[in-house]
């Protein structure tokens, strides 16, 4: 059996923070990701705030941000928009729109130079805790079985987490504090500024917003999220209609 000090489940961010970490502090580490490419397909409109990257004890990279953020506008339900630049506010989730799937990968890099080694294609199946306190993870890859026993076990596999309801957590997400979201990777894009995140509120996605995101040069993330209790049908025909 392969043995471990730390299996972390996921190679997210949170994932890829926790083992660059762990690795660093000398113990051994392993990260299990199901998806064949890290950072892809991504569930998210990529804009950070800059101060994120002190936290995470990284230098900022062109390689994975495709455009910086100097403001944002909102814009209400009556059409009525605001502009606020970085002059005006300290601005907690502007900063730079990310390119996912190279940040994510970049992030996998640096806890492998730290020494973590990353599998890939790796889905963790099943969880069982040991009488000493330890665990023996059950994962599949590529048609084989195997197992992994490892003294600590992060449980970085996103949102609908299972290895919180293997290890008995409390993980019921209950549905009001679900959202429903979809977006597109659009080009053709004709935004008003090209360095402004844009918040839609009102109808057009009831309970949360409708945002644009751009990217650089004419592509953007528009996407939306709704809270489905006060919606009158999905969220894809939100984003349809926006
Ligand atoms: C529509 C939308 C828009 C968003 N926009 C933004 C934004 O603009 N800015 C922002 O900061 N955040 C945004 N977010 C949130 C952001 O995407 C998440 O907070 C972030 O991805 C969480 O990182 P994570 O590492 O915890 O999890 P994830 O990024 O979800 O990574 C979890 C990883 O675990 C893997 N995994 C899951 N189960 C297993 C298993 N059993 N075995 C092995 N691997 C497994 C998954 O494949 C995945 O790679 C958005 C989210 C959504 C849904």
């Amino acid at each position: 059996m392969i043995e471990t000090d730390v299996l972390v489940i996921g190679a997210g961010p949170a994932g890829s923070s926790a083992a660059r970490f762990a690795a660093k502090g000398g113990v051994d580490v392993i990260v299990l990701e199901k998806k064949s490419e890290i950072g892809f397909p991504k569930r998210c409109a990529e804009g950070v705030s800059k101060k994120i990257f002190d936290k995470l004890d990284l230098e900022m990279d062109p390689h994975w941000v495709t455009n910086e953020i100097s403001g944002v506008r909102f814009v209400a339900p009556d059409g009525t928009d605001i502009w606020l630049s970085e002059d005006q506010i300290d601005l907690p989730d502007a900063g730079y729109v990310l390119e996912r799937k190279v940040f994510d990968k970049h992030m996998a890099a640096v806890a492998a130079r730290e020494g973590a080694e990353i599998r890939i294609k790796t889905q963790a199946k099943g969880l069982e805790r040991q009488e000493d306190g330890t665990f023996i993870v059950t994962c599949e890859s590529m048609g084989k079985t195997y197992d992994i026993h490892a003294k600590i076990v992060i449980g970085a596999d996103g949102p609908e987490s299972h290895v919180a309801k293997w290890a008995g957590l409390n993980e019921i997400i209950k549905p009001q504090h679900m959202v429903a979201g979809v977006q597109y990777e659009m080009c053709n894009a004709k935004m008003k500024r090209n360095d402004y995140l844009e918040f839609y509120f009102g109808s057009v996605a009831p309970g949360g917003y409708f945002w644009l995101f751009p990217k650089g040069g004419d592509v953007v993330n528009a996407g939306l999220g709704i809270i489905t209790n006060m919606a009158e049908k999905s969220a894809y025909e939100y984003l349809v209609d926006a």
